[in-house]
């Protein structure tokens, strides 16, 4: 796995750049996105630093994808959306613009997604 240069999300782990917290453990952190696309849109991403799908490892991986289930359910709880996105993307043309690896959780509504 890649070094983390620079990383702002290393830097939202560390605290130094704050961030509202939605779930920690030894493993992953979550974290509301600060451009929501919709009201409780969250990023899940591993401690360890890594760039993507590609530059993981099993073991970081499955830590990963294991807490999302929990993590949907506490959004699912907290914002009463009728639907739920999980996304991840890899690679600049893929849409990735930190490169960290994170999982978004996008909670979709009835009407306006949440917001208005
Ligand atoms: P990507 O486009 O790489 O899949 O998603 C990166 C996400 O990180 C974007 O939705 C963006 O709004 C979010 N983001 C970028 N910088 C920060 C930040 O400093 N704090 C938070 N909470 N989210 C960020
Ligand atoms: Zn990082």
């Amino acid at each position: 796995m890649s070094e983390a240069t620079d990383c702002i999300f290393c830097k939202i782990i560390d605290g130094d750049i704050p961030s509202a917290k939605v779930y920690e453990d030894e493993d992953v952190y979550a974290f509301l996105d600060i451009s929501q696309v919709t009201k409780g849109h969250t990023l899940v991403i591993p401690k360890e630093h890594c760039k993507d799908i590609y530059d993981t490892n099993a073991d970081v991986a499955e830590k990963l994808f294991s807490r999302i289930p929990k993590i949907a359910t506490a959004i699912k709880d907290a914002y009463q959306p009728v639907g739920m996105n999980t996304l991840n993307n890899n690679g600049e043309h893929a849409g990735q613009s930190v490169f960290h690896l994170h999982i978004h959780l996008i909670p979709r509504y009835d009407e306006k997604d949440g917001f208005g």
